[in-house]
């Protein structure tokens, strides 16, 4: 049934709007508010909360959905379901989770979640903003790079080292941050390769005052609230890679049987077929992949193993498969008539963010390995 809703509200109200969006470079603030009167960007929000209550396999059916018809509006939906409400449900504090989770929900307010630092991407650990302790308040100075809804968040889930005797993963503490608080600045909208219609920013922190009270989780365990994190966040994007193949393929298919060359459809040739059927098998194999690391974590099961193969695979399969249909549309697919130079543009950063390959690749080896 989510999934089924989802596809309907995507494909009639995402679809038509997407290439226009990734044109202009735009926020789609119709559609996100959209999203918020559907109950998606709070999926799994209890209804004591405001939520639908969903479980994380309609999560990731959620996200696969929405990718399926714009990639961008999958990571705006994922930076509030996943990466900013997330940490509430699992380390909030009573209030906290009143406070923020029916707002989010509802799309009335809008998440980020700020880790990455010029100087620390995949080292997350190792940085360097901090949060000094002044009576009932922290006072938090640094900067933050690359943060999805930066620009149109309400709350920040914010990461910042603590204990300043630290250098490494221990002493970083996760608080909630009003964006609109004196000290906090929005810097530059980066100008990416895709997802244009996603927004992503530098933060700067100057004196930024945050009472104590908006500590998430316990001093100095920011880390785990941050890992525990990004777990969830990639089955996200997993699922939205595996949107992102749908869309491709199902274009490729389509154009391969209109396409006449040689007299007959491109599609009767076997190096076009098999091009499909590779993708066709990646696409399956990709969703039993995220269906499964999302099962695992709804029956409570360790997931971190089977989240990081999902995101691999799904990211990795996504991006043949859009080079595959550019292929497919010749030239074509190599002009912004058809969607799929789209495609292509915004897999890539499915194979970067919410930890890069290579991250997921280190993950797996220790869990081989251990
Ligand atoms: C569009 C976009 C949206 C983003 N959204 C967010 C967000 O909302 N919040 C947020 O906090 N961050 C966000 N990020 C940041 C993203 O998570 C980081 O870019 C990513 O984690 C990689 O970090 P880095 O860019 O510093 O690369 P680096 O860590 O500098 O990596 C560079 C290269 O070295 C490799 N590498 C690094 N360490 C190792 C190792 N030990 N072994 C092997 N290879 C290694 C990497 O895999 C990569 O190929 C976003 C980035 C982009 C571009």
């Amino acid at each position: 049934m989510v999934r089924d809703m989802v596809r309907e509200f995507a494909q009639t109200e995402v679809k038509p709007v997407a290439g226009q969006h990734d044109r202009d470079h735009t926020f789609p603030r119709a559609t996100t508010r959209r999203m918020g009167e559907l109950g998606l960007l709070g999926v799994t929000v209890p209804e004591q909360y405001g939520g639908p209550g969903c479980d994380y396999v309609s999560f990731a059916l959620v996200a696969e959905e929405l990718a399926a018809a714009d990639a961008s509006h999958s990571v705006i939906f994922g930076a509030n379901a996943s990466l900013t409400v997330g940490p509430i449900l699992t380390f909030g504090t009573e209030e906290q989770k009143q406070r923020y989770l029916p707002k989010l929900t509802s799309g009335e307010m809008l998440g980020c979640y700020a880790l990455t630092e010029p100087g620390s991407g995949s080292d997350a650990g190792s940085l360097r903003t901090t949060a000094r302790r002044e009576g009932d308040e922290y006072v938090i100075d640094g900067q933050k790079v690359f943060i999805t809804n930066g620009a149109v968040a309400d709350v920040c889930v914010l990461f910042a080292r603590t204990d300043p005797g630290s250098t490494d993963a221990r002493g970083i503490s996760a608080f909630l941050v009003d964006t609109k608080s004196p000290g906090f600045t929005v810097g530059r909208n980066e100008e990416k390769l895709g997802l244009n219609a996603s927004t992503t920013n530098q933060l700067f922190f100057e004196g930024l005052r945050v009472p104590a009270e908006n500590l998430l989780g316990k001093e100095g365990e920011g880390f785990k609230v941050a890992m525990s994190t990004l777990d969830t966040g990639r089955i996200m994007a997993a699922a939205g890679s595996v949107g992102i193949a749908r869309a491709a393929f199902e274009a490729s298919v389509a154009y391969a049987k209109e396409r006449k060359q040689f007299g007959r459809p491109i599609a009767s040739n076997q190096a076009i077929q098999w091009k499909l059927a590779d993708i066709d098998v990646g696409i399956e194999a990709g969703r039993n992949l995220y269906l499964k690391a999302a099962w695992l974590k709804d029956h409570g099961e360790p997931f971190t193993h089977a989240a990081s193969r999902a995101k691999l695979w799904c990211s990795e399969m996504a991006m043949r498969a859009a080079i595959e249909a550019v292929q497919v549309h010749g030239g074509n697919g190599y002009t912004k008539d058809y969607p799929v130079e789209r495609y292509m543009r915004d897999i890539k950063i499915f194979e970067i963010f919410e930890g890069t390959s290579e991250i997921q690749r280190l993950v797996i080896a220790r869990h081989v390995l251990a």
